[in-house]
């Protein structure tokens, strides 16, 4: 199914995200805590891209086992700025093999120690460039890209940022998911400004619950995220104490993702990380608003 169909439903709906495993040895038990996952019936479940694509295997495996044995639609990511165009194209083609309706075009980040590289001769410079590839490639795929309510960490102002997802959106992509948020106000202007901008496709909010003190500096370091002072009162009361950072954590996202629907969002994407107990705890809290 293609998840442009799900995004024009009334109903409000929560879906998860998975990482493949690195190594083979680590397969089973990824395997495994995306399938309990799936059993949580997701609206859909998006499998990440390791950097590099080392592992793009895994990631069409863990799609496919959850669409074929589990009827959960998936979303498989790939990105395209460490790889020819003909690793890229490869990719693509294994994609239209294992059936996959639904990409996520991704730029991928910029390699360590290349950051200041001189770019002209790469293949792929950023995530358009992907997309335009998937939209000729013969395949129908519902294509979905990346956005910053807090703006991409290379961009130097919003307006540009803005300016070029416009171009991402115009390329083909029909759906966005946002980089993690810890304010909702944040999310609140940022889509003002998109729609200002003539940005129409349906925006998917994605929340990630930190569920672990040590976390919390990874997470800010990846994404450039604002901590909101409610959210470091509860890291600093409870980042030591595992079990009680879980419950704080969880019920933070929540809350979060119950202010996003009050407010008229009705898809969620929700940052799970391999982690059942945490999709089924936040799935739990939400029940009766899901319905
Ligand atoms: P782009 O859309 O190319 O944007 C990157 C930067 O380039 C921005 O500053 C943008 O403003 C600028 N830009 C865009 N187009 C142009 C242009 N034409 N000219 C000049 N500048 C331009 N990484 C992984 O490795 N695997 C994953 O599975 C993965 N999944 C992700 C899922 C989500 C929802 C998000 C938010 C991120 C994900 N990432 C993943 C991380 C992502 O690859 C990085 O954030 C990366 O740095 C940017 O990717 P992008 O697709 O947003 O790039």
């Amino acid at each position: 199914m293609k998840l442009t169909e799900l995004f024009k439903s009334d109903k409000l709906s929560l879906s998860f995200e998975v990482f493949p495993p690195k190594t083979d040895t680590a397969f089973e038990s990824v395997k495994h805590a995306t399938e309990e996952i799936a059993k949580l019936r997701p609206s859909f479940m998006s499998v990440t891209y390791g950097a590099g694509g080392g592992t793009s295997k895994y990631t069409l495996d863990i799609a496919k086992n959850i669409k074929a044995n589990y009827g959960v639609p998936t979303l498989a990511h790939l990105t395209c700025v460490s790889s020819t165009r003909e690793t890229v194209r490869e990719r693509i083609e294994d994609m239209k093999a294992a059936g996959i309706s639904n990409v996520m075009a991704l730029r991928g980040d910029i390699p360590a120690g290349l950051e200041n590289a001189d770019r002209s001769h790469w293949d792929y410079k950023h995530a358009v460039e992907l997309v335009r590839e998937l939209k000729t490639s013969g395949a129908d795929f519902c294509i979905g890209g990346a956005c910053y309510p807090e703006i991409h960490p290379e961009s130097t102002n919003q307006k540009e940022d803005i300016l070029y997802l416009k171009e991402k959106v115009d390329a083909g992509c029909e759906f966005l998911t946002t980089q993690m948020f810890f304010d909702n106000n944040l999310l609140y202007n940022f889509l003002y400004k998109i729609r200002e901008a003539g940005i129409t496709v349906p925006i998917i909010p994605g929340i990630m619950p930190i569920t672990n003190g040590n976390q919390v500096e990874r997470a800010i370091k990846l994404s450039g995220s604002f901590m909101p002072q409610r959210f470091k009162s509860l890291v600093d009361k409870f980042g030591t104490t595992p079990a009680a950072m879980k419950q704080a954590g969880i019920a933070y996202a929540t809350d979060q993702i119950i202010d996003l629907f009050a407010n008229g969002i009705k898809n969620v994407h929700v940052y799970s990380m391999n982690k059942p107990d945490v999709a089924e705890a936040i799935q739990r809290n939400l029940s009766d608003i899901l319905g």
